[in-house]
């Protein structure tokens, strides 16, 4: 089975804590990453967590507030270092483009790898090898996104009793219907389709980015696998969440909630709590499958069906 994992390399919000680096979280699939967000000190967590700089990969940036962002020159330099060859993607606001232009213009310092930036906006941003990436907008004090990496559907599954009855032998023609192509049997030929059940879904990651909560990210996540949510405050905190365009973790709860998404991750947590345990309480009470990520945490996003 094909592992999806959810790897956090920083989860406090505008500044760091002893145990906790600005956002940055590496979704990754068979060798392929997809990094949400780039705060400073991502670099680190990528030697942390052996993720390897000449990966194929997509950056997206959610907006540009310089917690999320400030580390994506850093890291671009150092892949640079590394001889990185493979061409990177970045999606995000489009000035994210003129900001890290100008940077390299000033610093002078080049790159050893093509950077192919994608300007976000609402629909499907980019078709990596392995996802398909939604984009909608967030509400925040600035220009702001929230993303949806859907796994692009598996096959379906395959019967061997159909392929035995209709001839087909087992081995090398059997893997061949199963990577959806069809065979030769004699006279007759043999779809995929006569052997195998209707493709299934991939499985989802949504991510919201610095936010306050809405019906319509409600309807973008809907039955999302993992739903990572923006939970800076405390219910208690609700004033300041909505006075500075962030949610607490009873409106990120609320939002899993009526997207009926499998499990919610809170993250981006005020560097003012000393522990997040009673926000994961009060988020419980409104979405019992929650939990706190934390750096250096990774989850294995399961399949839908399984
Ligand atoms: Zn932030």
């Amino acid at each position: 089975m094909t592992k999806l994992t959810v790897t956090f390399l920083g989860t406090s919000s505008a500044a760091p804590t002893r145990e906790r680096g600005l956002p940055a979280i590496a979704v990754q699939r068979e060798g392929e990453v997809v990094l949400l967000d780039c705060g400073e000190g991502a670099q680190r967590a990528f030697l942390a967590k052996r993720i390897g700089l000449n990966r194929e990969m997509s950056v997206l940036v959610t907006h540009l507030h310089g917690d999320h962002v400030i580390g994506l020159l850093g890291l671009l330099q150092t892949m640079s270092m590394a001889q990185r060859t493979r061409a990177l993607t970045i999606v995000g606001p489009s000035r994210l483009k003129e900001w890290i232009e100008r940077t390299q213009a000033l610093l002078q310092f080049g790159l050893s790898f093509r950077v192919e930036f994608l300007p976000a906006r609402p629909g499907t941003v980019v078709r990596t090898r392995g996802f398909v990436v939604k984009a909608a907008r967030a509400k925040h004090s600035v220009e702001a996104f929230a993303y949806m990496i859907c796994e692009k559907p598996r096959p379906g599954v395959f019967f061997p009793d159909k392929a035995a009855a209709l001839g087909v032998p087992e081995g090398e023609l059997w893997s061949r219907l199963q990577r959806g192509r069809p065979v030769k049997v004699g006279e007759r030929v043999v779809a995929p389709s006569d052997v195998m059940g209707p493709a299934r879904r991939g499985r989802r990651v949504g991510y919201s980015g610095d936010t306050r909560p809405s019906a319509s990210l409600a309807r973008f996540f809907a039955g999302c696998d993992i739903l990572i949510f923006d939970s800076t405050f405390k219910r208690g905190d609700r004033e300041k969440a909505l006075e500075r365009k962030h949610s607490t973790c009873t409106e990120a709860a609320e939002v899993a909630k009526a997207a009926s998404v499998h499990a919610l991750a809170l993250t981006h947590f005020s560097a003012r709590y000393a522990g997040v345990a009673s926000l994961v309480r009060e988020a419980r009470r409104v979405f019992p499958d929650t939990f706190a990520a934390r750096d250096g945490m990774t989850v294995e996003v399961p399949q839908p069906d399984s």
